[in-house]
């Protein structure tokens, strides 16, 4: 018996799967022409870390194929040592398994590994859509993706390549950009950098995520998860072209989105939720945009498929539905024995095809063997939070620093400046990186180690004479330049920061987009200050343009600064002329509540700040057009340009992101001889 057990071992050993000279795609028939029925359901199944840490041992039992640390989901410790020891404990286990299918880790690192304590975080990505600069792109990502490395992570659910179209949505800051064509060069961008340093990427949420109605979607409960409400020229014009980008930079895996499309405007109702999507998923995605890769469902997102049945979650309906719809890998945080059992019993019934069932395998085995996971499932850590990730997220921050408004060129200060500095988010590291930072919703205060804006204005101006009050409650010099930081805070998915109660709709935070306003103590702060200093900067540090119209005239130099993330000293770099502005709105800044959605291309385009503005100072030439959009905007400062500037502008950015030059310039000409 012993001998009979030792040559079958010998014989697996040496089976064409595990041999790394073979191709992909042979080792991975060889592979599936071994597994049985449990072994492939198992591997289409992804349970959350949380769920396993009772009994780890379920990754064996229930031949897991992947794992995932939702946001905020991290093991004791957090430390890059703690990941390791995690994912190496999953890791024997699915190698102690008769085939040793090794596990595929997957975690959000969207701004940086936001998840560990010590990392880099990054300006969110509406920050880094403001740089325009897919080279910075592809370093930062590249540097997250290093930093998921040396925390023995091999896959990242980001880029998020949704063009955000409502900036009520909870996710806009995940956004490039509300220009699909910035978002596919920045989206591509990130895909390379992740996949360079050997960490597969994700694009999601495919599709329409950031196009719903009234900005809603992913966890908002209360409104189906987002609708949108579409044709199919437009669906394919503002939301496919960053797929079909990845796709062709290699992508290796694609999350459907939780919300629905409605193609109303085709003479067609019925929404359908994208992870019920068979046309979308498989005839779309894998069928004519020719994605190979791995669809990975989004967290539940099958459960949310309507089923009459009332049955608990996953449901057969919403497992045949979603299985056959196309999606490969299913996040099942908390329901991976249940999902197996359902998958199992309807391919028993013959209501999912075992045909589907390999194509799924096929691809998830595929990732495993290109990742080189069979050859090295172990993992080691390494550092995060590395000087030279930080001096590359301090120029992210620098660069995505947008100027609004500039009256009297306040900025940049002078390095001995006299200020007073007030504001919740001047001093709060875990404003400035937003959600995904520890947390998955993000936490105010002392979240992270980096430098807040307050300390990188004393770091980079040691000369300048600084009084602090957040609240505004110090007395105030009549001599000083008031800077003042306000915005929201930290908030992930749903309609994000709604402020504190009362809430002019009623009791429930969650229930009703977001307004676009400041809070009323942000508001009092601004109004405080700026009537008491003899001039003032208002930096807002926020995930999405905030209607500031009415306080407008009080305000001297305005500054959009995002989610900057870790490094405030980049905010500081700007401020202080040490970095020249150069950051561009990404989206388009309404002047009233009203007016959201707002986009470039929109027939009446009145926002307060168009699509692609952006003020600069001290920097050289970049490119041919930014001499003539410096001209544009001075005759809209100067109150001299005439009706249609703000869409000449918009229209400008937005052909010059479609490399349309000639366009481009006749329409700021158009500003600056109007
Ligand atoms: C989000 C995804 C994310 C997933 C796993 C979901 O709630 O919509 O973007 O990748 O959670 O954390």
């Amino acid at each position: 018996a012993t001998a009979t057990a030792q040559s079958s071992a010998q014989a697996q050993a040496q089976a064409p799967y595990k041999n790394p000279q073979l191709p992909v795609d042979r080792r991975v028939a060889d592979l599936l022409s071994r597994m049985t029925l449990a072994d492939k359901v198992g591997q289409m199944t992804q349970a959350e870390r949380g769920a396993l840490a009772a009994d780890p041992a379920q990754v064996a039992t229930l031949r897991l194929g992947s794992v995932l640390s939702g946001g905020g989901s991290v093991p004791p410790g957090n430390t890059p040592a703690a990941w390791v020891e995690m994912i190496n404990t999953f890791q024997r286990y699915a190698l102690s398994t008769p085939l040793g299918i090794p596990i595929l880790y997957g975690v959000d690192a969207v701004h940086g590994h936001g998840n560990v304590y010590g990392a880099t975080v990054f300006p969110h990505n509406t920050g880094l859509g403001a740089t325009r600069d897919a080279r910075l792109v592809e370093r930062v990502y590249r540097a997250t993706a290093e930093e998921v490395t040396a925390t023995g992570i091999p896959w990242n659910f980001a880029p998020c390549v949704c063009v955000s179209r409502d900036e009520r949505w909870g996710r806009a800051y995940e956004s490039f950009s509300e220009d699909p064509r910035l978002v596919t060069r920045l989206g591509a961008a990130a895909v390379d950098g992740t996949q360079r340093a050997g960490v597969m990427a994700t694009a999601k949420h495919f599709a329409g995520d950031g196009d719903t109605e009234y900005g809603t979607g992913s966890g908002d409960f209360t409104i189906d998860q987002g609708i949108t409400v579409t044709n199919r020229a437009d669906f394919a014009r503002i939301n496919l072209g960053p797929y079909v980008s990845a796709i062709r930079h290699d992508v290796g895996s694609v999350m459907p989105s939780f919300s629905s499309v409605d193609w109303t405007e085709d003479g067609v109702g019925n929404p359908t939720k994208m992870h019920a999507s068979r046309e979308l998923l498989t005839g779309l995605l894998k069928g004519r945009l020719g994605f190979g890769g791995l669809v990975v469902s989004d967290w539940e997102g099958i459960h949310q498929i309507p089923d009459p049945s009332g049955a608990a979650a996953p449901t057969p309906l919403q497992v045949r539905v979603g299985v056959n719809a196309g999606t490969d890998l299913f996040m099942e945080p908390n329901t991976a024995p249940q999902f197996i059992q359902v998958l199992t019993a309807e391919i028993a019934a013959g209501r999912v095809s075992m045909a589907r069932v390999d194509d799924a395998v096929r691809r998830i085995l595929r990732a495993k063997f290109e990742l080189g996971l069979f050859e090295h499932p172990y993992v080691t850590a390494g550092p995060i939070g590395t000087a030279a990730h930080r001096a590359l997220a301090r120029e992210a921050v620098a660069e995505s620093q947008v100027l609004l408004k500039n009256s009297g060129d306040l900025l940049p200060l002078r390095p001995d400046s006299s200020l007073y500095v007030a504001g919740r988010n001047a001093d709060d590291i875990g404003n400035q990186a937003g959600g995904w930072t520890i947390d998955w919703q993000g936490r105010s205060g002392d979240a992270i180690p980096g430098t807040t804006i307050l300390e990188g204005i004393r770091s980079v101006a040691p000369r300048a004479r600084v009084t602090y009050s957040a609240d505004a409650s110090a007395p105030i010099a009549a001599t000083d330049i008031g800077v003042v930081v306000v915005g929201e805070t930290p908030y992930a998915e749903g309609f994000g920061d709604v402020g504190a109660p009362p809430w002019p709709w009623g009791t429930e935070p969650q229930k009703e987009p977001k307004l676009l306003t400041l809070q009323p103590g942000d508001r009092a702060v601004v109004d405080k200050v700026c009537s008491a200093v003899a001039k003032c900067v208002v930096l807002l540090v926020s995930g999405r343009p905030q209607v500031i119209t009415d306080q407008l005239g009080t305000i001297d130099a305005l500054v959009a600064s995002w989610l900057p993330g870790s490094e405030g000293a980049g905010v500081a770099d700007v401020l202080f002329g040490r970095e020249p502005f150069t950051g561009r709105l990404p989206v388009s800044w309404p002047a009233t509540v009203g007016q959201v959605p707002i986009n470039v291309g929109d027939k009446a385009y009145n926002p307060l700040y168009p699509y692609g503005w952006g003020l600069r100072t001290g920097a050289r030439h970049g490119s041919s057009l930014d001499g003539l959009r410096d001209a544009a905007q001075a005759r809209v400062v100067a109150g001299r340009a005439g009706a249609g500037w703000a869409a000449s502008l918009a229209g400008a950015a937005a052909a010059e992101e479609a490399g349309n030059t000639a366009q481009a310039a006749a329409l700021l000409r158009k500003v600056i001889r109007s």
